[in-house]
């Protein structure tokens, strides 16, 4: 006998259960576990991913799925009391993709199979006539838009011009003889436009939709879905086929979604939409605005139904430990579930739910860390909209996805893409969102649509990416030609700039300013909790006093690269290192530097006092002098203005310093080694400071002096020189002395270093572009083609090439360890903070990762994660480029 390929669930008879997703499907594993537990689910069996796998190895279904799906349907029918196809009392099924990881509305169903001009004759004689018309147009509408692959507008222009004619709303208002005629223009649509009669043979439409359905995992909307969320291909759909419950059947009938609790704040209060008399793809689609699921609406309507759901919520959220999201159907008073999976939620909602789940003891605090994905909490940490500054409102909407964004109005994908490249935000305008629109909405920073409600695909999706968008916006009116909108009194012309308050539902005229978030109290319960688990350190750079002031904030053990050059950079600074740069004289050199070793020093003393007994590294001055000099005739002008010196002087500066490959030049420890004076400053700098706050204030800190781009022993001990020389001057300071291994001659010799510095800091950013041959200071613009053709697995300035610059490091550290084992080594290169590189630094037994503030929390998480998994995590896989 071959391989199991179709499951059977039932309440009855099930051969499925939650853990069998990689089969079955995620939909199909929660079918079979809810009929496990007692869940009313319609009947139904699944044919799992395997089906899907060798029907794109082979081209075809496997040959004897027919007759197995045959036997299958045999159960079914048993079960159901009636038989597909049966003129007088037919079966009808649902054929339903379900992939492994949920991916929203980017596969295809087919609801209402085996309706044909006969049976429809006894759908109608079984329930009404009304409603067997309206699934059979329903029904030939989405076989012919997924099997037949006709546009779906085609079907709507008939509904809408009869819906005009007859002056209705909506499908269930039109009368049975409009219904018919319908049907009649669909099929000479389908007809017009493949030359074969609509297909009346009910196993050619069941096996042709099961086809379709496998068909629909390769896409365009699923593949850039996969692409965005990292989703593999290989992995497959299964199709569920389910027998037919009708929320269309009449007014005691309804579909709907519910969440267990709210996920756009993860409110603990079940959060839900439905519709009279409809079916499923009517709420998803955002062309009807649905009811929400509250005591006043559906409490009122169907009171039995509203009790059962909320007590089915509470019983799969309790039995899956995770906020559900629910789909159902009410048919003549009868609940039924047709899927449960965890519910897709903001970053916000979802630590909120994360931390009331660990209080109400449902879950532990170790899952309740492994349940947040560093990747989505970007969005909590960076700077947020200033709401409280005046603002023109021009327009309200339903608040679908919280957070705020501005950015230029688009109204379709190729716009937006077009207005991306240039570097342009855009906020995604569209009637209503459809699978089609997946790739605008990956890269506009909000969504606004006309239509839709709270569970739309609009409201699904941005959800899921975390960005804000509005739905059903009062009065919006979009022009037919996408050149603008009106709202309101106001008209919007495309790449207008606007706001949108995903929050409130305000639409805002223009971009507003920003200000740093506030951290929710769960936020900051959460991270105490990863802080107990983590076993590597996580220090942040900052540069000056108000950038450590965040890394306070967002939890920072200490400060792991403060660049001094960047206290230069200051609008009101940069003429006393510019003065420095171009002295002729000892004295104006030294005049100048006095100056500077006064602003450094008061510098100093405010980010020491607000890190006592915290790390703090300073590295001496890096980049190359030119740097600092102006670069066109009219800043030459100003500073020479400036300066009291002339223009000649200044170009002629300006040329000496200049270098074909500035950062491969002379930068770093070179420019101490040509100039001592400067380092000595900064020495000085740092430890007079030392100095004074322990005598003034009694404070006591231990700062580390970082030597940066060293490539030779020498260098080192030349500059270690110059620490000692320049400590004598200050009684007892402590400090220590360390190198950065930013370049690959460094990582060689690293047992040579070790002997002079007391710690190593990897800068994974120069020595990513030296091991590499690189620039890190252009994008690497063949990255796409070299994902393409395999050679790059992602861009090595985000991602470390574990295997070549990951190969540098592991040598620094066995040799660096081998001739001083105590010596500390961290890395403060980008690569510190991100989530797919943490697990090697970890492993390789680093003892600090340094990074920018804002990602502090994310590097934190990542760390607890791998702390909890014996060193892997899902979010740090080593890479290969
Ligand atoms: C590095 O090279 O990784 C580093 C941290 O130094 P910078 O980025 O300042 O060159
Ligand atoms: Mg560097």
């Amino acid at each position: 006998m071959g391989k199991k390929l179709i499951y059977y669930f039932s309440q009855s008879k099930c051969d499925g259960n939650a853990e069998m997703k990689n089969l079955l499907g995620s939909k199909g594993a929660n079918l079979a576990e809810m009929c496990n537990i007692g869940i009313p689910v319609p009947s139904g069996f699944t044919l799992c991913t395997q089906v899907c796998k060798m029907y794109y190895n082979n081209d075809k279904l496997p040959d004897n799925l027919c007759g197995e799906i045959k036997n299958f349907m045999a159960i079914l029918e048993e079960d159901a009391g009636c038989k597909f196809g049966d003129p007088n009392h037919p079966l009808l099924v649902s054929v339903r993709s379900g992939s492994i990881d949920s991916m929203p509305g980017m596969l295809d169903t087919i609801l209402n199979v085996g309706l044909n001009d006969e049976t429809v004759i006894g759908l109608a004689k079984k329930s009404n006539e009304r409603f067997a018309y309206d699934s059979y147009c329903r029904f030939i509408t989405m076989y012919s838009n997924v099997v037949l692959q006709l546009n779906h507008y085609l079907f709507q222009d008939i509904l809408d011009s009869a819906r005009c004619k007859n002056n209705v709303e909506s499908l269930v208002d039109l009368d049975v003889s409009t219904l018919k005629q319908i049907i009649n223009d669909f099929k000479n649509i389908v007809y017009e436009n493949t030359g074969k009669h609509f297909p009346q043979n009910i196993n050619e439409q069941l096996l042709s939709s099961i086809t379709a359905v496998f068909s629909s995992w390769k896409n365009e909307r699923a593949v850039s879905y996969r692409r965005i969320h990292n989703i593999s291909e290989d992995l497959g759909t299964a199709v569920n086929i389910q027998t037919m419950v009708f929320g269309n059947l009449n007014n005691n009938s309804a579909t709907g979604v519910i969440f267990t609790r709210n996920p756009s704040t993860g409110e603990k209060k079940c959060f839900g939409e439905f519709l009279l008399n409809a079916q499923g793809e009517d709420i998803v689609s955002g062309f009807y605005t649905p009811l929400p699921i509250n005591n006043n609406t559906m409490g009122k309507l169907m009171p039995e139904v509203y009790e059962e759901l909320y007590i089915i919520c509470k019983k799969l959220e309790e039995y899956y430990k995770e906020m559900q999201d629910i789909e159902f159907t009410v048919q003549d008073g009868k609940l039924w579930i047709l899927q449960t999976r965890s519910g897709k939620r903001t970053p916000e909602a979802n630590i909120r739910i994360v931390v009331d789940m660990v209080n109400e003891k449902m879950i532990t605090k170790n899952n309740g860390i492994l349940k947040v994905d560093p990747n989505t909490l970007n969005s909590l940490l960076h700077p947020i909209f200033d709401i409280q500054c005046d603002k023109q409102v021009i327009g309200v909407g339903l608040p679908a996805s919280p957070g705020i964004a501005s950015g230029y109005v688009v109204f379709n994908t190729y716009n937006a893409e077009k207005a991306v490249k240039q570097g342009k935000q855009v906020i995604l305008v569209r009637s209503e969102t459809s699978p089609e629109d997946i790739n605008g909405m990956n890269i506009a920073s909000g969504i606004m649509t006309a239509r839709g409600g709270m569970t739309s695909h609009a409201a699904v999706v941005t959800r899921g990416m975390g960005k804000p968008c509005i739905c059903s916006v009062n009065g919006l009116h979009i022009d037919k030609n996408e050149g603008f909108f009106v709202l309101g009194e106001v008209k919007i012309n495309k790449d207008d700039p606007i706001t949108i308050n995903g929050n409130t539902g305000e639409v805002i005229l223009g971009i507003l300013p920003t200000i740093l978030p506030e951290l929710s109290q769960e936020f900051e319960t959460i991270m105490q909790w990863v802080d107990e688990i983590k076993t590597i350190k996580v220090l942040a750079n900052a540069d000056t006093p108000k950038d450590v002031e965040i890394a306070k904030k967002f939890g920072a053990e200490g400060i792991g690269l403060c660049r001094t050059e960047h206290m230069f950079f200051a609008h009101d600074r940069i003429n006393l290192i510019q003065k420095l740069i171009i002295a002729d004289s000892q004295d104006e050199r030294v005049n100048a530097l006095e100056e500077l070793e006064k602003m450094q020093k008061s510098d100093f003393k405010e980010i020491f006092s607000m890190m006592v007994d915290k790390e703090i590294t300073v590295r001496l001055l890096d980049p190359p002098l030119h740097e600092f000099l102006p670069n066109n005739k009219q800043s030459i002008k100003k500073v020479a203005n400036l300066l009291g010196r002339s223009i000649e002087d200044i170009r002629s500066k300006v040329e000496q310093l200049s270098e074909q490959n500035p950062m491969l030049g002379h930068r770093g420890c070179r420019i101490a080694i040509s100039y001592p004076e400067i380092y000595r400053m900064q020495i000085r700098a740092i430890l007079s400071t030392v100095y004074d706050l322990r005598n003034e204030k009694n404070i006591v800190v231990k700062p580390e002096i970082m030597i940066p781009f060293v490539i030779s022993e020498k260098e080192l001990i030349l500059i270690c020189e110059m620490a000692r020389e320049e400590a004598r001057n200050f009684n007892n300071v402590q400090y220590s002395i360390g190198t950065m291994i930013e370049l690959p001659r460094a990582a060689l010799i690293a047992d040579k270093l070790a002997k002079h510095a007391e710690f190593f800091s990897f800068g994974t950013n120069d020595l990513t572009q030296t091991t590499m041959g690189l620039s890190r200071d252009d994008s690497v613009s063949f990255l796409d083609t070299y994902k393409q053709a395999g050679i790059f697995e992602n861009d090595p300035f985000v991602v470390l090439d574990v295997e070549g610059v990951g190969e540098l490091m592991k040598i620094a550290v066995t040799k660096g360890r081998k001739s001083c084992p105590e010596l500390k080594i961290g890395i403060c290169g980008e690569h510190g903070a991100d989530p797919k590189s943490i697990g090697f630094f970890i492993n390789l037994g680093l003892q600090y990762v340094s990074c920018s503030a804002y990602r502090v929390p994310i590097a934190k998480l990542v760390a607890a994660h791998i702390a909890l998994n014996q060193g892997h995590s899902k979010f740090s896989e080593l890479t290969t480029n």
